[in-house]
């Protein structure tokens, strides 16, 4: 089975999901919100090695993590798995700027989503699905195998992303949550990127800003 560790981290108290083949030791982090070490301390408690971060956006809670953790790793060439539509968010440090946080960007994203439809972590495959609305380059990560969707902040428990940062796009949103979570299987457990697990059968009956 797919371990999954969540961890809720930074001023945003954002979902940081560390993943892992417990048969090969094959980790991955999507989203390092912040404290990088603590994300790698509970992987090395564990043995597993982490050998590649993916960002579902790049809003500076999802990532501002990343330099501490490739620093803790020491792999500054650690792969990072972004879509290029939120690459000048990213370089922008996120829309961090007014808040008073400050952070090193870590390593610039060596994987284009735009280009990807699969990744992996040992034997688990996860497709990647752009859902643009809440940022122009969000991706969530599906997990066939487990059933599990990995959402950001495209969709949460009873709610949905923000859409009035730059890029943002409510149309564009609810046409993402329409195509790409509500065509998913009703018992599709969804981990999103803020707040409590909920399923795609759920929000499909229960969220209040989108039909089906
Ligand atoms: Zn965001
Ligand atoms: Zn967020």
């Amino acid at each position: 089975m797919l371990e999954i560790i969540p961890l809720v981290l930074g001023p945003a108290s954002t979902n940081c999901y560390l993943i892992a083949d417990p048969n090969s030791g094959e980790a991955a982090v999507i989203d390092p919100a912040w404290d990088g070490r603590v994300i790698t301390t509970e992987a090395q408690k564990r043995g597993w090695k982490i050998d590649q971060l993916w960002y579902t956006h790049a809003h500076f809670d999802h990532f501002a993590g990343a330099a501490e953790l490739v620093e803790a790793l020491q792999r500054p060439d650690l792969p990072v798995a972004l879509h290029s539509a939120d690459l000048e968010l990213l370089k922008n440090h996120g829309l961090r700027k007014g808040l008073g946080f400050e952070f090193a960007l870590g390593p610039l994203p060596s994987v284009d989503l735009a280009a990807i439809r699969v990744l992996s972590v040992g034997d688990y495959r996860f497709q990647v699905r752009h859902t643009p609305g809440h940022s122009p380059g969000h991706c969530m990560f599906y997990c066939a195998q487990e059933n599990v969707l990995f959402s950001g902040d495209l969709i949460f428990q009873g709610g949905i992303g923000r859409t009035d940062l730059p890029g943002g796009d409510l149309d564009e949103l609810v046409e993402s949550i329409q195509k790409q979570v509500f065509t998913l299987p009703d018992e599709t457990r969804i981990l999103s990127g803020h707040g409590p697990e909920t399923w795609v059968g759920v929000e499909k009956c229960g969220n209040p800003f989108v039909g089906t």
